[in-house]
């Protein structure tokens, strides 16, 4: 896969990809990332990439010029996926980081300021916000995407199983997890884990996330159970 991430901050992604499995999936060439300046990319002397609003009105808009100019620096930026991080865009989860874990090319844009030039939103294919809150810039918000992303590549994760248990996966939280020692200030290891009988555990821990879903996210135990049903 590759991911170019269109940034005014390209510092604060860079070392992201220093580290665990962000560092493993480019070092074993899994993904191609790219972090572009936009600002390089603006056409005025002073390289602005900001200015104020039509209308009047606190804050700075992002401008048009540099972001587009940016995108079509990049080889076959025609055929990647494009996405707008902004807290007005589509909720982020699980299962739209799976379905963009298929793409083999991604391109986003970090914005910053009070927002964006209406018309930047015209070459985008997708606004995604990663919750109901505002960051002061989109870079942490497109680190939660690329991270969450690349570790459903086949072959990122070393054990290869672990997204498939993962919270979120068919609507419900992940099980409790336990590991030595079996006993630490008088709680115990549940007696079944240490039972060595596979199809008990498989069944003791589907019980354990559906009653930690029910607890915890009634909104998502919910579509479990619809899903059941179909
Ligand atoms: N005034 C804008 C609004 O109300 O929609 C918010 C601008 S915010 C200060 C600057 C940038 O941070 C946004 O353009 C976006 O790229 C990013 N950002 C902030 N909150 C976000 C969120 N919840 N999800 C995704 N991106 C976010």
């Amino acid at each position: 896969m590759r991911i170019d991430i269109l940034t005014l901050f390209p510092d604060m992604i860079k070392p992201m990809f220093e580290h665990s499995m962000l560092w493993r999936a480019t070092h074993y060439d899994f993904l191609d990332v790219n972090i572009m300046d936009f600002r390089e990319f603006s056409e005025d002397k002073r390289n602005s990439v900001d200015d104020t609003p039509y209308g009047g009105g606190a804050g700075m808009v992002l401008r048009i010029e540099p972001v587009i100019n940016a995108i079509r620096s990049i080889e076959n930026h025609e055929n990647a996926l494009k996405i707008l991080m902004t807290p007005q865009g589509i909720p982020y989860h699980q299962e739209r980081a799976r379905t963009l874990s298929k793409n083999k090319h991604i391109i986003i844009l970090c914005g910053h300021y009070e927002g964006y030039d209406e018309r930047i939103r015209d070459y985008f294919d997708v606004e995604i916000s990663i919750g109901d809150y505002v960051l002061t810039g989109g870079e942490i918000a497109a680190m939660v995407v690329v991270d969450s992303i690349v570790r459903l590549i086949p072959g990122v994760l070393s054990n290869e199983d672990s997204p498939k248990d993962d919270s979120f996966t068919n609507n419900l939280l992940e099980y409790p997890q336990y590991t030595r020692p079996r006993l630490f200030e008088g709680k115990s290891v549940p007696e079944i884990l240490l039972s060595g009988h596979h199809e008990n555990i498989r069944k003791w821990r589907l019980e354990e996330s559906e009653k930690r879903t029910r607890q915890r996210r009634p909104d998502l135990y919910e579509k479990y159970l619809k899903n059941q049903e179909k």
